[in-house]
C-alpha cells in the first residue's frame, strides 16, 4: 500500500480513480508478458457449453474483447508457447515416431526431457534441478512421497494436516494411514484455526508442534491454503517440526509460481505441487515434487523405501535391462515410469515465459501490488458491511489470491454479475468467491473491472 499511494501522488492521481489502474499498468515493467498468453473473450466464457468454438474466432454478435480472467488460482491461462512446444512434439512424432527419444529438431531428446523441465523448473521453488523431478498429479505425487517419507513407529505414528485440507489430501493421508495398519481417527491429526477465525495462526501450529511433535511422523501443510489464501511461514514451521524429529513435506498447489519459494534452503525434506494453477501448464498438467538432497544418497531411509519404476534408474544404465535397480542422482531416482512428452512439453512452454518474465522475483514484486490494490479497492468501493476478506491482509502471509466471502443473499447475484461481465473468478461452497490477479497476464485495469462489476450489482 505505501508503494502504491507514493506512485498516486506522484501521478496526482487518486488510488479510486479508474485513471490510477491505466497509470499502473503503463508502468508495469511485467506489461508485454500479457501478449504471451491466449486470453479468451468475454464471448467466450460467457457463452453456454457447447455453443463457443472456443478457438479465439472472432464473434459478430459483440463480446470479442479479452475477458478479465482473475482464475490463476484454479487453472492458468494457456502460454502461447506452451502450443508452440507441444505442436514441436506432435511434429516429432509424427515426422520422426520412436527416433524421436534420442534425435529431436529443437534438441529436447524425449529421453532428457524431464531433466529440462526440471532445470526450469527448480528457479521457481528455490530447489537445485536434482531435487525436483516431474511426474503424474498432484496427489499421486502426495502418495508415492508418503510412501517413501511416512514411516510409523513406536509412538511417531501421525499425520499432521489441516482441519480445512483440499479434501484430496485429506484423504490421501487418511489412506496412508490405513494402509500403513493405523487408525485415521487417531493418526491424522488435524490442526484447527481458533474459534470463530479463518486462518491458523503460526504461533498456534507451533505450540501444537511443541506439545504433540513426538507422535507426528510427517507434518504435511499446504504452502498457500486453497480455501482462505493464507500463506504458511513456511521456514519457520519447517524448523519447529524438523526439531521435533518430524519429516517435513509440503503441498504446494497454490504455492508454486505464486510465491518465492526457497526448499532447499529451508531444509525442507519434501514438496509435491501440481502446475497447471500458476504455472500454466493446461488442464490436468504434469505435476511436480522436490526432494532435499540430504535424502539423496541411496542409503537413505526415503531411498530405501521409496516405490521405483524403470525411469528412476540411472540413464547410462537403464536400457542393459538387468532388472538390478542402479538409481539416477537425486530426484529422478523417485520417478517411476517415462515422462508423458505432450503435458510436459505444455509445461516446457510455460517454463519458458517464467524465465523471460525473470523468475519469481519481479512476479511476486508485481503480486504484492496486484493484490493489495484489490484488496484496497474492496474495501474502499464495495465496503467491509457487504463482503469479508478472510485471506490475511499481511503481504507475507498471502499471495495472489484474495477470498472474499458475502452474505448469503449477496453472493449469488454477486457472483452471477460477475459470470455474465465476462469476469472468471471461482467459488467456494457455500458463499467465497477467490480472486487472484496474476502477475503474469492480469492487469490493474482488471482488478479495478472485477471490483467496479460487484459495485454496481450491489
Ligand atoms: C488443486 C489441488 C489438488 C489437486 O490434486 P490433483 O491430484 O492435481 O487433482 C490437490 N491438493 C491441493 C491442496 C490443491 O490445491
Amino acid at each position: 500500500m505505501d508503494t502504491l499511494e507514493a506512485i498516486a501522488r506522484e501521478t496526482g492521481l487518486g488510488l479510486d480513480d479508474a485513471a490510477f489502474a491505466a497509470a499502473m499498468d503503463a508502468r508495469d515493467p511485467l506489461r508485454a508478458m500479457r501478449d504471451e498468453f491466449a486470453l479468451p473473450t468475454v464471448a467466450q466464457v460467457t457463452a453456454d457449453g457447447g455453443s463457443s468454438s472456443g478457438s479465439g474466432s472472432s464473434d459478430e454478435a459483440g463480446g470479442s474483447e479479452p475477458c478479465t480472467y482473475l482464475c490463476g488460482n484454479s487453472l492458468g491461462l494457456m502460454p502461447l508457447a506452451a502450443r508452440r512446444v507441444v505442436d514441436e512434439e506432435m511434429d516429432m512424432w509424427a515426422g520422426r515416431g520412436v527416433v524421436g527419444h534420442h534425435r529431436h529438431a529443437q534438441g529436447r531428446a524425449w529421453i532428457a526431457y524431464r531433466t529440462r523441465v526440471a532445470e526450469l523448473m527448480a528457479p521457481l521453488v528455490g530447489a537445485q534441478a536434482d531435487e525436483v523431478g516431474v511426474m503424474n498429479t498432484l496427489t499421486v505425487n502426495v502418495h508415492l512421497m508418503l510412501a517413501a517419507f511416512y514411516r510409523p513407529q513406536g509412538r511417531r505414528t501421525r499425520i499432521l494436516i489441516e482441519a480445512r485440507a483440499f479434501p484430496s489430501d485429506h484423504y490421501a493421508a487418511e489412506s496412508q494411514v490405513r494402509w500403513h495398519g493405523g487408525d485415521p481417527a487417531s493418526d491424522v491429526m488435524l490442526a484447527t484455526p481458533r474459534p470463530g477465525e479463518d486462518t491458523l495462526r503460526t504461533d498456534d501450529v507451533l505450540q501444537l508442534l511443541a506439545d504433540h511433535g513426538d507422535t507426528i511422523a510427517v507434518v504435511m501443510l499446504s504452502g498457500v491454503q486453497y480455501y482462505t489464501g493464507q500463506a504458511f511461514d513456511m521456514p519457520r514451521i519447517t524448523a519447529a517440526a524438523q526439531a521435533q524429529g518430524c519429516v517435513v513435506g509440503w503441498d504446494l498447489a497454490h504455492a508454486a509460481g505464486n510465491l518465492d519459494l526457497a526448499l532447499h534452503d529451508w531444509g525442507v525434506d519434501f514438496a509435491c505441487w501440481c502446475t497447471y494453477k500458476y504455472i500454466n501448464s493446461g488442464p490436468g498438467g504434469i505435476g511436480a515434487f522436490f526432494v532435499h538432497s540430504r535424502h539423496h544418497d541411496a542409503g537413505a531411509a526415503a531411498a530405501e523405501r521409496r516405490l521405483t519404476g524403470w525411469w528412476g534408474h540411472r540413464a547410462e544404465t537403464r536400457f542393459e535391462m538387468t532388472n538390478r535397480f542402479e538409481p539416477a542422482v537425486g530426484a529422478a531416482a523417485f520417478e517411476v515410469s517415462n515422462t508423458p512428452i505432450l503435458p510436459a512439453a505444455a509445461l516446457l512452454g510455460s517454463l519458458e515465459v517464467f524465465a523471460r518474465a525473470g523468475g519469481m522475483g519481479p512476479l511476486r514484486a508485481k503480486s504484492e501490488l496486484l493484490t493489495a490494490y484489490l484488496e484496497h479497492l474492496l474495501n474502499e468501493r464495495v465496503g467491509p458491511k457487504r463482503m469479508r476478506i478472510i485471506t490475511p491482509s499481511d503481504p507475507t502471509q498471502r499471495g495472489a489470491q484474495l477470498s472474499v466471502v458475502f452474505s448469503e443473499s449477496y453472493f449469488a447475484r454477486v457472483f452471477a454479475a460477475l459470470s455474465a461481465a465476462g469476469v472468471v473468478c471461482d467459488e467456494r461452497k457455500p458463499n467465497c468467491i477467490r480472486i487472484a490477479p496474476v502477475p503474469l497476464y492480469n492487469t490493474y485495469a482488471d482488478v479495478w473491472r472485477c471490483v467496479e462489476v460487484i459495485r454496481d450489482v450491489l
